[in-house]
């Protein structure tokens, strides 16, 4: 495949890619050309790694604890020694559910650690690599909850709303250098994520009933809008929040 939408030639970081959304955007990335590199908490990514090289593109992994912020810097230097990395998928992400008044400064933190600290740590790393060399891709995923506050889901919201800051921050510094920094906003999408909402019969059909598609999203909705975010037709899309949500956004 060639044209703006090909990423042959590139190699591509995703987080948290073995599950969800990671995994059908690190999929989907491959099966427009990229190489990949599949990021989990632990080693086992067997399965995205497996669908990868089932699109004849080649695959390694990467175990690293995201919430051990720490930690990051020192894995990046590591990987980003041995290997190019054109473009950075900050996809994993984890969710604290319950009301302020009972979340713990722990809870807070384990949120903030992934979905923020880790975002921040992977962006300086492959973002200030990929800007030497003038060129590369970051895409983080975001969520509606960078829009909105959400019931009972404080840490989370305010992580969100942060990356989003955070990727207009990275677009206006890295922008002259040839670096675009984007997010995507997935809607509702039936993943492990949202599990606790989908099984509550009278949560789901709200959610549900504003959503104009009219059914909650598959992780493969977001796969064209992460290819094209990654890919050469973005070139002159930075610092902007993609919403695909089945339309939630506009009801
Ligand atoms: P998911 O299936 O639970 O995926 C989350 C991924 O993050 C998992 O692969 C998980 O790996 C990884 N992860 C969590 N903690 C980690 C850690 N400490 N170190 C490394 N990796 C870690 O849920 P998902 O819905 O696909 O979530 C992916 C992203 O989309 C998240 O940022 C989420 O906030 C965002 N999002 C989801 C929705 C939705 O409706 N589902 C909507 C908006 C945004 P392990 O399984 O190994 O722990």
């Amino acid at each position: 495949m060639s044209g703006p939408f090909s990423l042959h030639g590139r190699t591509a970081l995703v987080t948290g890619a073995r599950t969800g959304i990671g995994r059908a955007v690190a999929v989907a990335l491959a099966a427009a050309g990229a190489d990949l590199v599949l990021l989990g908490r632990t080693g086992d990514l067997h399965d995205t790694e497996k669908a990868v090289r089932g699109t004849g593109r080649a695959a390694r992994t990467l175990a690293l604890d995201l919430s051990r912020p720490r930690e990051i810097p020192a894995a990046c230097e590591a990987l980003l020694d041995r290997q190019r990395i054109d473009i950075l998928v900050n996809n994993a992400g984890v969710i604290h559910r319950g009301p302020v008044e009972t979340t713990g400064y722990d809870d807070w933190r384990a949120v903030l650690d992934v979905n923020l600290d880790a975002v921040f740590l992977l962006s300086r790393a492959c973002g200030a690599a990929m800007a030497a060399r003038g060129s590369g891709k970051i895409v983080t995923i975001a969520s509606l909850l960078s829009f909105q506050g959400g019931v009972n889901v404080a840490s989370y919201a305010a992580s969100k709303h942060a990356v989003a800051g955070l990727t207009k921050a990275l677009a206006n510094e890295w922008g002259p250098h040839g670096v675009q920094a984007n997010a995507l906003a997935p809607g509702y999408i039936a993943t492990a994520n949202t599990r606790p909402l989908r099984d509550d019969p009278a949560r789901e059909a709200e959610i549900r009933g504003r959503i104009p598609a009219g059914r909650w999203g598959r992780p493969e909705d977001l796969a064209g809008a992460a290819v094209f975010l990654a890919s050469p037709a973005a070139d002159y899309v930075n610092g902007h929040v993609l919403v695909v949500d089945g339309g939630w956004m506009a009801r």
